[in-house]
């Protein structure tokens, strides 16, 4: 017998033909991790996965080798299902099928270099003597009394590789031993962090009378809540706080920081009584297509507090009681910790949560429990799509607008999608939640493809926050970024004791532009999407189709030099808060304060318990926060966003000022919001006003249509990179003109070459081309066959090529 096999280090888009030895021919099924030996060196083996068996090998057909053996314990790594979605997903994002199977499985499953091997004790006892019948099991046991635990690498070297994972699989069912991954032991992991003294002498006030910096110090390790600081999450360096070390002043401890999700921030347990008419009329719907058991995709349109969790939460547990399994996507596991540890309320051991932080040992266990059903529900973030659950009945994209759902590097798979495909694989049904779905979701909850559930009202009667903006070219200053207005709502806010959240937007671009005097965004005539500015060319450029115009330091449209090549950061306004709140515990939460694990759990748990009033931070402070006391959300420039160079910059940012929005009041006490624009104009933020999603959708809808964007086509970029310039622009010109003649065929409408985002990384200059494709998608084959041979033909010049299919960023 042979089989169809992918195998690592194989970079091919066919797979090899394997030749099967008789003993394995029982045990082996789709699905199976083997070890692959090619027929050319036998001595060598990669890792393999079987695709399908092949009973007759037809006429004249050589073997590419064999199998030699059989690992996991024969239990199949890749249901039928996971193996039917990655092939989907090798044939859809263009990548090989190799790499696909890859993205598939976590990474202590993709080496055999850890496998020890452990003589059980009660080994000579009872039936264990029948298993040992073979000279390969005799020599194994004497092997393994000889030396104390060997790596099966070990054995390998003494026995020979053929069969001996399938051999020590037999051996482990009969007790004898245990073959078991061993990740390096990584000890507890800690942090440095500093404190004061308890004996601190009185005269301390005088001895740092001549170190401001380390008075101060002193007196931030006073007021901080846990008696302790970290010198990363704190604006006090390193050198400050060993300075008061070596004075005795201070001590350096190092605090063990847990892995596990559960040291995170966590809320009380909440009891809801009983669910508003408008959720259970979107809950039976979900429920009633989950008992019939065939795919139903569906868009659960819900604004913000409208109460989606519970629904997904009332819908699992129905779908565990009919003996299925589920899956459950949020973007960003570390980001919202309220709906993670929601959903671990209500089921306990049933549910497995998934999260970067996690240990090799950690991802290889909750792999594994997974696999054998002893956890029926998979929360994690976008690769968790891929959990080995058997008979799912239920996949949920909590927020599935996020671009976080898209893989940045081969496969560039989309989560999202990837999740509606695996569905129906699965027969399942699929809900995509968001309080404003991406428009691709939308647009096909419209042509009917997704059934379109909507929550429009909070629950418990809470009204929606009321909006506002403030113009800021015709408001008064306090500070550099603070109105007058907002500042005195600020103002308002503390004296009620209430809460109060300010957003920085960062999601800025090196050389995007916004005039500070008119609010001018430079735009390309041709793609109506922002230009980019290029120093050392003196020029603003469009990213898409490569259009450039000579710029000179001014705004386009009034002339003034006041331009904002890049957005303000939120240390300097969190100074600025200082000063007009010195006696205010400001909170600042973007990727600085946040980089080490628990930092930002910390941060929501200060602002949750009220140790703080002010939270200050980048788009973070929009996600999955819910804090009743918050009564205001200030936008500091709500134009930032707007001017990213990116069709879909509008629909981002409107659905980030929806999100920030939503954590403004709750039923007991209302919610305002104030937005400070320099484009006040902006038809965008009339829609925000009005809280009207689908009126903006329209709206945008009108100009992608006429520009070909999606969701109205497909879109696909393919960049190339080179350390040499002349050899990436072109390949790149080369590929375009391909398209271009090839136009009839397929229909596609090709821009650029143009320089990419970046246009320079790491030394290597990148182009881009990009490909609408308002008919049919093109044939992946054509795609990598232009892939490789313009790559060949720039071998010398280290030509790469990627291609990102449906891409979330052109950067
Ligand atoms: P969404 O995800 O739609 O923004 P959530 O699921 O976070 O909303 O719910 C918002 C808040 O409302 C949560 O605190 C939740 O516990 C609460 N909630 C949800 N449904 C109900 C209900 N039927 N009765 C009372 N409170 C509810
Ligand atoms: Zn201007
Ligand atoms: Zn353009």
């Amino acid at each position: 017998m042979d089989a169809y096999i992918y195998a690592d280090k194989y970079l091919r888009d066919e797979p090899l033909l394997a030749e099967i030895p008789e003993e394995l021919g029982e045990e082996l099924q789709p699905g199976c991790q083997v070890l692959f030996s090619p027929g050319s060196n036998s001595r060598k083996t990669v890792i393999g996965y079987i695709i399908s068996l092949e009973p007759g090998r037809p006429e004249g057909v050589q073997p590419d080798g064999t199998v030699v053996d059989l690992l996991n314990n024969a239990h199949p790594v890749l249901t039928e299902v996971t193996l039917q979605l990655a092939l989907w997903i090798a044939d859809y994002y263009v990548s090989r099928p190799i790499e696909a199977i890859h993205a598939l499985l976590p990474a202590p499953l993709k080496t055999t270099v850890q496998d020890i091997v452990e003589l059980c004790g009660f080994q000579l006892r009872s039936g264990g003597e029948k298993i040992v019948t073979t000279a390969l099991r005799k020599n194994i046991l004497s092997a393994l009394r000889e030396s104390d635990k060997p790596t099966v690498r070990q054995l390998e070297k003494k026995l020979g590789k053929k069969n001996l994972y399938r051999t020590l699989g037999i051996m482990e069912r009969g007790g004898l031993l245990q073959i078991r991954k061993k990740f390096p032991a990584s000890g507890p992991k800690t942090r440095t962090a500093y404190r004061l003294r308890d004996d601190l002498p009185p005269e301390t006030g005088d001895m740092l009378k001549r170190a401001p910096r380390q008075a101060d110090a002193v007196e931030k390790l006073r007021l901080s809540p846990n008696a302790c600081l970290f010198p990363e999450e704190s604006n006090i360096s390193r050198d400050t706080l060993e300075a008061l070390v070596s004075k005795g002043l201070a001590e350096k401890i190092r605090i063990e920081i847990q892995s596990s999700f559960s040291s995170g921030f966590s809320e009380p347990k909440k009891v809801i009584e009983q669910l508003s008419p408008l959720q259970n009329a979107a809950l039976n719907e979900l429920k009633e297509a989950s008992r019939k058991g065939t795919f139903t995709p569906f868009l659960l349109h819900g604004v913000t507090g409208s109460g989606k969790t519970i629904v997904y939460i009332e819908l699992l547990k129905t779908v565990l009681d009919a003996g299925k399994n589920a899956i459950v996507l949020v973007p960003e596991i570390s980001l919202t910790p309220q709906t993670a540890s929601r959903f671990r309320h209500h089921f306990g051991d049933d549910i497995q949560i998934l999260h970067s932080a996690m240990s090799n040992q950690e991802k290889y266990d909750a792999w594994q429990k997974l696999r054998t059903g002893k956890a029926r529900i998979a929360l994690g973030a976008r690769s968790t799509i891929f959990a080995p659950l058997r008979n799912v009945g239920a996949i949920i994209v909590d927020e599935e607008h996020d671009g976080a759902y898209k893989q940045d590097r081969t496969p560039r798979y989309h989560a999202r999608d990837t999740a509606v495909m695996r569905a129906k694989l699965e027969h399942a049904i699929c809900v995509l939640g968001s309080a404003t779905p991406s428009f691709e979701s939308y647009s096909n909850a419209q042509t009917g493809k997704y059934r379109l559930l909507t929550l429009p009202e909070r629950v418990d009667n809470a009204a929606m926050p009321a909006m506002k903006l403030i113009p800021m070219l015709e408001n008064r200053r306090i500070t550099p970024s603070l109105s007058e207005v907002l500042y005195m709502q600020i103002r308002e806010r503390l004296k009620r004791n209430e809460q109060v959240i300010l957003l920085q937007n960062r999601r800025g671009f090196a050389g995007s532009m916004l005039c500070l005097d008119c609010g001018h965004i430079p735009m390309c005539i041709h793609c109506n999407v922002p230009m980019v500015y290029h120093a050392s060319a003196r020029q603003l450029r469009c990213h898409y189709c490569g259009h450039a115009l000579p710029f000179k330091g001014n705004c386009l449209q009034c002339s003034s030099e006041n331009l904002l090549f890049k957005s303000s950061g939120t240390e300097r306004i969190a100074d600025e808060l200082r000063e007009l709140f010195p006696e205010e515990k400001i909170l600042r939460m973007d990727v600085d304060t946040t980089s080490t694990r628990g930092a930002h759990a910390m941060i929501l748990k200060e602002f949750h318990d009220k140790k703080a009033r002010i939270l200050l931070g980048t788009q973070m402070v929009a996600k999955g926060l819910d804090f009743p006391d918050v009564s205001l959300v200030g936008v500091l420039m709500a134009d930032i966003g707007l001017n990213i160079p990116d069709f879909r910059s509008g629909e981002r940012l409107f659905s980030l000022m929806m999100q920030v929005a939503g954590r403004a009041g709750r039923a007991s006490i209302p919610g305002e919001v104030y937005l400070q624009v320099y484009n006040a104009d902006n038809p965008l933020f009339a829609h925000l006003l009005h809280g009207s999603y689908e009126a903006y959708y329209h709206q945008e809808m009108v100009s992608r249509k006429e520009l070909n964007y999606p969701p109205c086509t497909r879109m696909i970029v393919i960049e190339f990179s080179s350390p040499d310039e002349t050899a990436a622009e072109r390949a790149a010109a080369a590929c375009a003109d391909q398209f271009a003649s090839r136009k009839a065929a397929e229909n596609c409408i090709v821009l650029g070459p143009a320089p990419a985002g970046i246009s320079r990384i790491k030394g290597r200059f990148r182009y881009q081309v990009l490909l609408k494709l308002p008919g049919m998608r093109i044939a992946s084959d054509v795609l990598k066959h232009l892939q490789y041979d313009l790559m060949n033909r720039w071998k010398q010049q280290h030509l790469s090529i990627t291609i990102d299919v449906d891409p979330q960023s052109l950067m």
